[in-house]
């Protein structure tokens, strides 16, 4: 039994390891670096492109739960983040190249699967595919896939944040610290006063962008991940509500209260990048540069990367797609990842995830996997494919698409004890119901 998947990315590589691991022979195409997609920057497979953060490990967060749930089913690639995992907090972040040198050693040892360097400019026909091309799928594939759908493909924007070298922060003016002192004290954060903060934001008002094409015009952002001058044209104070917000930062050797912060995350495993959280942005570079150095504690910092926007492709899933992520008009073809709707690093792991497993499933004659709407992954995909969106837009674990608790009020009044429940009724369902 053989399939094909189209893209070695986070879900394609995944999807590609499980189906192996049933049995399946998979000849896995991924066109880097024969064609390149603007946004990575190595030849590697499963390559983070942005920030180096998977988000929360807490069970009580929606992006938590999702984690435990695809450990459950033996992600590979959960595992292998959690073995090159840097300090984070309560949040799952990586060492970027080790993680994805160590998925091309799986991959490339792996007898079952065929890993081969080309562009795949047509859905093949003759074979089984999953295809996991994400966000930035070759342009001849994704005129393919529109006469396929018959369709116009949707379309919103992703930015990335700069990241700097770390010997060139000022430690006189940053601090190490972690919000409220929770857990270890892994973030750089580089304070400011009023003056400082006002400085900043009419340095950020007033940079020149990198213009838009014509078509890409009327695009939208998606919203949990606005470029830095977005949020800041919302208003003077948007970013000291978001990614600048001071509170629970106080510099130890000060004692003093800050009006805004700009926090930085460890980027990779000897410590020597970190990137600026909440600062994807599509600025020149050279108007980047005069912000990032506008920053108390960065006057000095080395850029290693600046940020960039890409046009993020999706599917119009509601219409394509079952939950178990199989296409509707064609049984032997299944998507995954961010191209299928639903946005972020864990979900993109996830779908490859049960995608692999369906599709082998499918191959084998056996059932396919639906999950419960009590599991974030059956919400999510739930989610996707249902028909009652007027105007489909992507979507990351989040508890309100998760089936109602059944609780009473004063249960459902408090946030923590409810997220619990709901983690709890997930893990519960999927030890009850699957068998992994
Ligand atoms: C600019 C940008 C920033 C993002 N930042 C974040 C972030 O900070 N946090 C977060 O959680 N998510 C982020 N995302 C969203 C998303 O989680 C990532 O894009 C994620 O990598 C998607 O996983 P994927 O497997 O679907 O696609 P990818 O990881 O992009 O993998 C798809 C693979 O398919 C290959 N490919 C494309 N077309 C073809 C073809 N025709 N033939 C063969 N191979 C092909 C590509 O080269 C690529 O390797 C970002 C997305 C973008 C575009």
């Amino acid at each position: 039994m053989k399939a094909a998947v189209i893209g070695a990315g986070l879900a394609g590589s995944e999807a590609a390891l499980q189906l192996a691991k049933y049995g399946i022979d998979v000849d896995l195409y991924e066109m880097r670096p024969v064609k390149t997609t603007g946004a990575h920057k190595t030849d590697n497979p499963a390559e983070f492109v942005c920030s180096n953060s998977l988000g929360s490990l807490d069970m009580t967060n929606a992006s938590g739960l999702l984690k435990k749930e695809i450990q459950m089913f033996g992600s590979f690639l959960i595992k292998e983040a959690l073995n090159v995992s840097v300090p984070a907090g309560n949040a799952l972040a990586i060492d970027r190249e080790a993680f994805s040198l160590n998925v091309k050693k799986l991959l490339e040892e792996n007898e079952k699967i065929n890993f081969v360097r080309e562009e795949v400019t047509k859905i093949p026909e003759n074979i089984p595919v999953i295809i996991a091309s994400g966000p930035l799928t070759s342009e001849a594939l994704a005129e393919n896939i529109k006469e396929f759908a018959g369709e116009e493909h949707l379309h919103f924007f992703d930015a990335i944040a700069p990241i700097v070298e770390k010997d060139s922060i000022n430690f006189d003016i940053a601090f190490y610290a972690s919000r409220y002192d929770k857990g270890e004290a892994c973030y750089i954060n580089c304070p400011m006063n009023k003056e400082q903060y006002e400085n900043f934001y009419n340095i950020l008002v007033n940079a020149p962008r990198i213009e838009l094409k014509e078509f890409e015009k009327n695009a939208k952002f998606f919203e949990s991940c606005l470029p830095v001058e977005v949020l800041a044209s919302r208003g003077v104070d948007t970013l000291r509500y978001g990614p600048m917000k001071p509170v629970g930062l106080i510099d130890k050797r000060t004692g003093e209260k800050n009006y805004a912060v700009v926090q930085l995350r460890q980027d990779n495993l000897s410590a020597t990048m970190y990137n600026l959280v909440g600062f994807q942005t599509n600025l020149k570079w050279g108007a980047q540069k005069e912000l990032v150095h506008s920053i108390p504690g960065l006057e000095n910092a080395n850029i290693l990367r600046y940020g960039v926007m890409h046009r993020n492709t999706f599917i119009n899933s509601p219409k394509l797609l079952t939950p178990a992520l199989q296409c509707k008009k064609r049984e032997n073809l299944f998507f995954a990842g961010q191209i299928t709707g639903t946005e972020g690093y864990t979900e993109s792991i996830a779908t490859g995830m049960l995608a692999g497993i369906n599709m082998a499933r499918y191959l084998k004659g056996e059932a396919l996997l639906e999950l419960s709407g009590v599991t974030m992954l059956g919400a999510l995909t739930r989610y996707i494919s249902s028909m009652e969106h007027k105007n489909f837009q992507p979507v990351n674990s989040n508890w309100g698409i998760v089936d109602e608790l059944i609780a009473d009020k004063k249960v459902k009044k408090n946030k923590k004890l409810k997220t619990e429940m709901l983690s709890n009724r997930s893990v519960n369902w999927l030890m009850e119901n699957i068998r992994v």
